[in-house]
């Protein structure tokens, strides 16, 4: 089984939300040098950031998934209070939302704290449910 890098990341958070994402979909993935960014960031520039490692025969599918998701991402999602654009999709935990907590899942499973993903308006802080987005229509 040979791995390739399929992209490259410069914080913990935006590889982890698109490695969830991957897994969702029955990718085979995992993050590279995701221990040394984490514990010294300076490094990140000299070893090339977080790499989502993807088994190269799903790697079509899972460039194809990302390119997907991060299409939806800059959709513009305004701010259902205070119609701000500055929004950002996020993976939350209701218990406790800190790096820890994050790793914790990822090390444990999805069964061991649920995330919850929102949409956060970073000038009101207001958070937002993606089923109250208006492009989801057709149920
Ligand atoms: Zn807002």
């Amino acid at each position: 089984m040979s791995y390739i890098n399929l992209i490259s990341f410069p914080n913990y958070l935006d590889a982890h939300l698109r490695l969830m994402h991957l897994q969702e979909q029955g990718i085979n993935c995992w993050l590279k040098d995701e221990n040394t960014v984490t514990i010294d960031p300076i490094l990140t520039n000299a070893i090339g950031g977080i790499k989502l490692m993807v088994h190269e025969a799903q790697a079509g599918r899972a460039a194809e998934l990302l390119r997907i998701m991060m299409n939806k991402e800059h959709e513009a999602t305004p701010c259902p209070q205070c119609h701000s654009l500055n929004v950002e999709y996020i993976v939350t935990h209701r218990k406790a939302g800190n790096w820890l907590s994050a790793i914790a899942t990822f090390l444990l499973g999805d069964f061991a704290m649920a995330p919850h993903k929102v949409y956060h308006c970073f000038d009101c802080g207001h958070e937002f449910s993606p089923g109250k987005s208006p492009e989801v229509s057709d149920t």
